[in-house]
């Protein structure tokens, strides 16, 4: 089997389109529609540092090296910033490998903690929760929401780009939709931002399959063990679920994605609020208080 693109044998097949390419012609074509998802959305401007955030997951690590490259052409210069959530056994094997990956490629990273931030690990933050049905993802992805904004801000970011794929986009959509949380759709175009730092996913059109094939053509090194959390909340059954219509119905999830863009501007025109500043941290928010401060505020009052 040739590839499309050159006289090298393909190794990979991409079934919505029928394109069959070598491995050099397959991850140029990833760098190419990242290079195209940036430019279209004006992500990233002249002279502005972007702070990308590497967990240690293929994703991010992919993008960090995407984006570097990109940044020795481009004018805007990248430091990385990873989170450290404080899950024992689980964070310890991600930080060296970015570390590991940071060093080799000569980008600047700094490490930011909960516990340094919030005075709370995760695990101590899930012991307090009142309800056990507040999954540990949610109380998570709330605080990691707030400690990248602060370790953006902390070295002076303009812009934070962050490795989540059209599979995420589309997971979370249809968790929003399933919880009856619609005002949330209304925040999904890439093209919109409640913080005055913007917040970017050069991998937004691309599908999560193709990260990993990419990830493992480029011999990047990415964390295998998944976190302990991972399976609580309802996310792994949904993903499986699209994998298995996009198994059958090649390219359902573009057309998914695209509906989604539709939607969330719908949803923004008609459910538009004025944005207004948090009163305990001064955060962009739509309310009195933002929901990572009152989050935090209710964890802490279980704590005797
Ligand atoms: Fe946090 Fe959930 Fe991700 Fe684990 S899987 S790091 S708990 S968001
Ligand atoms: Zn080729
Ligand atoms: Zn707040």
């Amino acid at each position: 089997m040739k590839c499309d693109g050159c006289e090298n044998s393909a190794v990979y097949t991409r079934k919505y389109s029928g394109q069959k390419l070598c491995s050099d012609c397959f991850s140029n074509s990833i760098v190419r529609k990242t290079a195209k998802t940036i430019s279209k959305h004006k992500m990233i401007k002249n002279n502005e540092l972007v702070a990308v955030a590497v967990s240690g997951g293929k994703d991010s690590l992919a993008l960090l090296k995407i984006i570097h490259e990109m940044s020795s052409s481009h004018n805007f210069r990248i430091k990385a910033i990873t989170i450290d959530e404080g899950i024992p056994g689980y964070r310890n094997e991600a930080l060296e490998i970015v570390e590991k990956f940071c060093e080799e490629l000569g980008v600047e990273h700094k490490v930011y903690s909960y516990k340094d931030l919030f005075e709370l690990t995760l695990d101590e933050a899930l012991d307090l929760r009142e309800n056990e049905k507040t999954s540990s993802c949610s109380i998570c992805g709330t605080l990691r929401r707030r400690a990248i904004d602060h370790a953006a801000k902390d070295i002076g970011a303009d812009v934070i780009a962050t490795g989540h794929n059209l599979d995420d986009t589309l997971q979370t959509f249809v968790i929003n939709m399933l919880s009856g949380d619609t005002n949330k759709i209304g925040w999904m175009d890439p093209d919109t931002s409640l913080n005055s730092l913007r917040k970017i996913k050069p991998f937004c059109e691309i599908y999560e399959s193709e990260i990993v094939f990419y990830a493992f053509t480029n011999d990047i090194p990415f964390q295998s063990e998944p976190c302990p959390h991972m399976n609580e909340g309802i996310r792994t059954e949904i993903r499986e679920f699209l994998n298995s219509l996009e198994k059958q119905h090649s390219g359902i999830k573009n057309n998914l994605y695209k509906s989604i863009l539709r939607v969330s501007n719908i949803v923004k025109e008609t459910n538009y609020k004025e944005k207004t500043i948090c009163k305990k941290c001064g955060s962009d928010c739509t309310g009195n208080v933002c929901s990572v401060c009152n989050m935090v505020l209710k964890l802490k009052e279980n704590q005797t």
